[in-house]
């Protein structure tokens, strides 16, 4: 069998052209355009590239981004001013923190602060806590994306079984409760699982968001899986590669994604339904 390959890129294209339409129709309405503010603190060239990434694609949505460079030495009481500052501005709909901060700002502290209307990451405690109890309102966009490519790969999850390897709150674990919502038997993995290969090769469906590189070997895969390689990494070549050995992987998948142009820029293309989303419930006007 060789793997259907899963085009985010396009895939995500095409869901861009979606939001912006969803966002014309926002200004019409609403007389303004939806705000996504990004926070970046210090100087990480990878923070770098995401956030100019989000802002570049929020302002071709039509959404109005903007870009806050903090230098490293922020204090954590300047950010939580920062954020207070953007929790308190009406015209802001989407507040992101991007992760990692310097090691001297608590990221807790930070994300607790966010008001969870203008979470558009999903990631405070009260926005996970409905997500877990089965009441989603901003969700984690990374899962969000890999859920609609399975979707794409037509997946059936009713009663399937499903691996997803990492437990972060950022991907593992609303990943396992948006599988779970659609009625798969979901199993997390982590870094002192037991027989992870043999974890792997029962799952119909295999989500993989670990962060080391090609460490799932294609014979862990079931024949006939869908797998969704979320892994951003970099081999010892340098070259920019998944979690999953995507070459002998595909001999074995039904379908798979590949690294680059799979789960990445499906991430940002949610990030952007996920601002239309927050800017249509601040504004009374759910869809
Ligand atoms: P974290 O480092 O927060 O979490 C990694 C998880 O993997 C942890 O739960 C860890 O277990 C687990 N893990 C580590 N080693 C092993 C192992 N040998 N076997 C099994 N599990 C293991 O990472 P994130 O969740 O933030 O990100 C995961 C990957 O996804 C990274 O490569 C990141 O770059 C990428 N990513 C990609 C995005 C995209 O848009 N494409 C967005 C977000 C992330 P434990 O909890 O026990 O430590």
């Amino acid at each position: 069998m060789t793997a259907r390959i899963l085009n985010g890129k396009a895939a995500a294209e095409a869901y861009r052209t979606k939001v912006a339409e969803g966002v014309a129709a926002f200004v019409r309405e609403h007389g303004r355009a939806p705000g996504l503010e990004v926070v970046m603190v210090g100087d990480d060239p990878a923070s770098d590239v995401y956030t100019r990434n989000k802002k570049k694609a929020a302002e071709a949505a039509g959404i109005r981004g903007v870009l806050h460079r903090l230098p490293a030495e922020t204090s954590e009481a300047e950010l939580l001013l920062r954020v207070a500052a953007l929790n308190a501005d009406p015209a802001v709909d989407g507040i992101l923190v991007q992760l990692p901060l310097p090691r001297h700002i608590d990221p807790d502290r930070v994300i607790d602060a966010i008001d969870c209307d203008k979470d558009v990451d999903g990631f405070t405690p009260k926005n996970a806590g409905l997500l877990a109890s089965g009441r989603p309102n901003l969700v984690a966009c990374t899962p969000k994306g890999c859920m609609h490519l399975l979707e794409l790969a037509g997946t059936d999850l009713l009663g399937a079984r499903a691996l997803v390897i990492g437990r972060s709150n950022i991907v593992g674990k609303p990943m396992a409760q948006l599988l779970l919502a659609r009625h798969a038997t979901v199993t997390i993995a982590h870094s002192r699982s037991r027989d992870l290969a043999d974890l792997c090769r029962e799952a119909d469906v295999l989500v993989a968001a670990v962060g080391r590189a090609r460490m799932v070997k294609g014979d862990w895969v079931k024949p006939g899986a869908v797998v969704i390689d979320v892994g951003m990494n970099r081999d010892a070549d340098g070259k920019l590669c998944g979690d999953v050995d995507t070459a002998a992987a595909a001999e074995r998948a039904a379908a798979i994604t590949p690294v680059p142009g799979g789960v990445g820029p499906m991430t940002i293309a949610c990030l952007l339904d996920i601002t239309l989303l927050a800017a249509r419930h601040r504004a009374g006007a759910v869809r």
